[in-house]
This record gives structure tokens, C-alpha cells and sequence, in this order.
């Protein structure tokens, strides 16, 4: 490992993500898409580079962010398949975003005129050379974006149809519901938003490409939702969605580690109080290793005094608060820990095969796998 990586980084293992994508696609039918969420850097895995290494794997459509900032950054870096906004898009970001093919959700009236304005104005220019596709989202059940799935709904779409400059790509819901043992809501919510399709494409005499409304709970669990395309988030990258998903169906292998190593060591009496406040005070004479990691760098500072580390396979304990930059542990009873040595923050211990996995550090401190992997910070290099 380069020295410039020595006080922490995240490896991401770019084959495990392929891994996990085949493994959902196995459970899929064969004709459905893929759409691979790399929303908030792919949950701080790296969306550029991930999204690059599956711009030539043909079951993935393309890409779902969250904002236009996060598509542009994309196509900065040579990444060219379809992307989609999955949440609102500010008129600001128009222009650009339908240069560069960029798929906006539309759900409000008024993002149809200024889209198709836009649209056609470039079209004029000859910016762009055919309408704009869009993709329309429907609350089934979130009350977060979306028409309602009604005839104020189906008014929505006639509406759209009439715009010159917009083509209807694509319709989709989100469930609130998939991660649940009880799968009773999310079919209820499926069905729903199947008639109200059924119901949009007969009444208007139009086919929509891409039907699209399973996130990763739903394409382990409800496959039968997959319809054209699926989305696929949090699994892709190893985790799952929640603890009552069921995980016997779909294969999946973690995708990061996050690793630092040991800067001092020291040996201290009995009665001494380590870190911020004090918080521990050993009670014994102790051997404290000081890792130069901390909430900075999205580590949780909720791990003071309760989570641990591995130092050669063994287990660490951390001691007092985590700080902004560093904490400490305790590594008395591991014989041989030096200043140096490598510290497995989360990931699998090569020796001992103990693994401190996201849904673990997720639990100890109190937050979901995710959040936590979202939220580790950009000064952590990213090694593929
Ligand atoms: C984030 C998001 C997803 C991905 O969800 P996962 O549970 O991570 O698979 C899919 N669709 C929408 C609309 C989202 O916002």
C-alpha cells in the first residue's frame, strides 16, 4: 500500500460490486434493466470510477443520482450512459442537464413548461437533437415527489404528452414498504401503481419504455415488481437493506474496508482518563494505541466507549471519545501490537477471519449501514 494512504483509507472492491449486480440480476427476469444508484458517490463508495466500470456491462441501463451536480460530475468523467434525477431538479440546472442527456423526474406542472422551453430552445440551436426524455414519478405511498395515482395523475401525464419537446421515457414509484418482513404494502403498492400505468398507457394509446419501481428490498424480495428496470442501490455495494430482508435469496459480498494503522503507543497506569472529558479512566495499568482516524473522517464519534477495531485479528476496544481526527484503543491483551501495525476499522481480518462488517459498526453506533458508509468523508482516499 502507498505511504500516502497510510493513516486511512477505504478499499473498494470494484469485482464484489460486479458480484453483487450478477447476483441480482440472477434474480430478475432476463429482460429487465438495471439501474445502478450511485446517488451521494455511489454511498461514498466513488461513483465516478464505479460508474465508469459499468459503462460496458450491458444489463445496466444507466445511472440514478440525486441532484444535477452529481450527473455533471459523471459526464465530466467520460461517463455516457443514460443518467437519472431521481429527486427534483432546479430550472438553474436545465439547460446543461439536457445537453448532456440527463433524464429529469418530473412531478410539477410547471417543471413541464420550463423543460419543454428549454427543450425547445436548444432544439433551435441545435444543442440538442431530439425531445427531451423524462421520466415521471408517482407517489404510491412515500408522500415525498410524485403525481398521485389518480385522475389528477393521469391529468398530469395527458398534459405532458402535449409538450413538442418532452418524450415520456420513463414512469416509476418508490416504495416505503420493501424492507419489511410483512411484503402485504409493497404489493398493495405495486399493484396500484400497475393499474395506474395500464390505465395512462390505454387511455393515451402509448407504450412507456422503462416501468420501473423496485429498489434493492424489491428485487430481493418482491422480484415479481422488476418490470423494465430495477434500481439498485444498497445492495450493489454489500449491504443490506434491512434486517428483516431476507438474506438466503440474493448473494451479496461486502464492498468496502476501511483501514488505518497505529501512530503511538503507550503504556499507562492504573487511574489515567483517556481522551475528551475524561470519559475512561483505566483501572488497570493498560497498553494504548492512539489511531489517527476520527468523525472527520466520518468515523461515528457515537463509538466512544462502546465500538472496537481489529489489531493482528484480535479485537481493540475503543477508550474514551473519538475526536475529529484520532481515538484511541486498548491493545493490553494483544501481544505484539506496535506502532505500525494495521488497523481494520470495517472489513475482514485477514488472519482471524473476524469481520467488522457496516451492519455491525452500523449497530454500535447507532445508525444504518448506509448512513455510515455515506458519510465516510471525502479526505478518506478511496482505493479501487
Ligand atoms: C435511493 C433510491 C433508490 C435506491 O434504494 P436502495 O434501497 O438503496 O436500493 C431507488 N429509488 C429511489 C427513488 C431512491 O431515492
Amino acid at each position: 500500500m502507498l505511504e500516502e494512504y497510510s493513516r486511512v483509507y477505504a478499499k473498494v472492491d470494484i469485482e464484489a460490486i460486479k458480484y453483487n449486480l450478477m447476483s441480482m440480476k440472477k434474480n430478475i427476469p432476463d429482460h429487465t434493466k438495471i439501474m445502478a444508484v450511485v446517488k451521494t458517490d455511489a454511498y461514498g463508495h466513488g461513483a465516478i470510477r464505479i460508474a465508469q466500470e459499468l459503462e460496458e456491462v450491458d444489463y445496466i441501463w444507466g445511472y440514478a443520482v440525486a441532484t444535477a451536480e452529481e450527473a455533471f460530475e459523471l459526464r465530466d468523467n467520460a461517463v455516457k450512459k443514460p443518467i437519472l434525477i431521481l429527486g427534483y431538479t432546479f430550472p438553474y440546472a436545465y439547460e446543461r442537464m439536457l445537453i448532456e442527456g440527463i433524464r429529469p423526474t418530473v412531478f410539477r406542472k410547471d417543471m413541464l413548461n420550463e423543460l419543454n422551453d428549454c427543450a425547445g430552445k436548444l432544439i433551435a440551436r441545435g444543442e440538442l437533437s431530439s425531445k427531451a426524455p423524462v421520466h415521471i414519478a408517482v407517489d404510491t405511498g412515500m408522500s415525498r415527489i410524485g403525481i398521485t395515482p389518480d385522475d389528477a395523475g393521469a391529468e398530469f401525464v395527458r398534459d405532458a404528452l402535449k409538450y413538442d419537446n418532452l418524450q415520456i421515457e420513463g414512469v416509476f414509484t418508490h416504495f416505503a414498504r420493501a424492507d419489511e418482513k410483512d411484503l402485504s404494502n409493497v404489493k398493495e403498492k405495486e399493484a396500484l401503481f400497475s393499474k395506474f400505468v395500464d390505465r395512462l398507457e390505454s387511455e393515451n394509446n402509448i407504450k412507456i419504455p422503462f416501468k420501473h419501481c423496485a429498489n434493492s428490498a424489491s428485487i430481493i424480495a418482491v422480484p415479481e415488481s422488476s418490470m423494465d428496470m430495477v434500481r439498485a442501490g444498497v445492495t450493489m455495494y454489500g449491504m443490506w437493506p434491512s434486517e428483516d430482508v431476507p438474506k438466503d435469496i440474493v448473494d451479496l459480498k461486502p464492498t468496502m474496508e476501511l483501514i488505518s494503522h497505529i501512530v503511538m503507543i503507550k503504556e499507562v497506569p492504573a487511574g489515567t482518563p483517556v481522551s475528551y472529558g475524561g470519559t475512561f479512566v483505566t483501572d488497570k495499568p493498560t497498553k494504548i494505541a492512539t489511531i489517527p482516524v476520527g468523525y472527520g473522517d466520518g468515523y461515528p464519534r457515537s463509538l466512544s466507549n462502546k465500538g472496537y477495531v481489529l489489531i493482528r485479528g484480535k479485537r481493540a476496544n475503543i477508550l474514551g471519545r473519538v475526536c475529529m481526527d484520532q481515538f484511541m484503543v486498548d491493545v493490553t491483551d494483544i501481544p505484539g501490537a506496535c506502532e505500525g501495525d494495521e488497523v481494520v476499522l470495517m472489513g475482514k481480518d485477514k488472519t482471524s477471519g473476524e469481520e467488522i462488517s457496516a451492519e455491525l459498526l452500523g449497530n454500535m453506533s447507532g445508525r444504518f449501514n448506509y448512513e455510515l458508509t455515506c458519510d465516510i468523508s471525502k479526505r478518506v482516499p478511496r482505493i479501487f
